[in-house]
């Protein structure tokens, strides 16, 4: 299930294309388990289930169709990933420690899918109120955008985390971007390949 389509690329006159390898080995967190990791990982079809009911509900047949839900051990700090529009969802293993968490971050990693399906090519924050009212749709209204579990945190974290805003697609950095640089998935898709400001690489953490 690795998605090679989760690149990322600087835009200059010589525009440099990062092979997937390297963004996966470098910079990235979180890449998908591979089949030899920990019996921790792996897909959950209990949970996909509940997550389709819940999108059956909102009368979201074609996510019900698509979502993943999955472990992923090497998310470490992090409690969970969502990737549109591949529908993926990944939680943190180590959430199943914390009463009622899986099932709070499931809603909120869904709640992303949600509102990034609603909005179309409309660029949104990631937090911003279509994935609050999408949270109060889900039943947690009033979702932190960041969690305040325990997780243990690594040296990874202290590196440089950008992510698209259209997408969310984190890429790690160990250095600043010093040219602009966006996404390459959103820009194949909607800007015919071309470097396109809606997809600016956005500065989450480690700034
Ligand atoms: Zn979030
Ligand atoms: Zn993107």
């Amino acid at each position: 299930m690795l998605d090679l389509s989760q690149l990322s690329f600087d835009f200059g006159a010589l525009p440099r294309w990062l092979p997937f390898r390297s963004v996966r080995e470098l910079e990235t967190v979180e890449t998908p388990p591979s089949s030899d990791e920990s019996v921790a990982d792996g897909r959950d079809e209990a949970l996909e289930e509940q997550t389709r009911e819940m999108l059956l509900k909102l009368e979201l047949p074609g996510g019900a169709k698509l979502v993943t839900v999955t472990w992923n051990a090497r998310l470490r700090s992090t409690a969970g990933y969502a990737r549109y529009p591949s529908w993926a969802i990944e939680l943190n293993p180590r959430l199943r420690e914390f009463e009622g968490q899986v099932d709070r971050t499931l809603k909120h990693e869904l709640a992303h899918l949600i509102a990034y399906h609603r909005s179309g090519r409309r660029r949104i924050e990631p937090h911003g109120r279509e994935w609050r009212a999408a949270c109060a749709e889900l039943g947690i209204a009033g979702e932190a955008a960041h969690h305040r579990l325990p997780l243990p945190r690594n040296e990874v974290e202290r590196k440089l985390v950008y992510a698209c805003p259209s997408c969310q697609t984190p890429v790690q950095r160990v250095r600043k971007f010093r040219r602009p640089t966006a996404c390459l998935q959103c820009c194949n898709r909607h800007a015919g390949g071309r470097y396109d400001g809606r997809f600016r690489l956005v500065l989450m953490s480690g700034a």
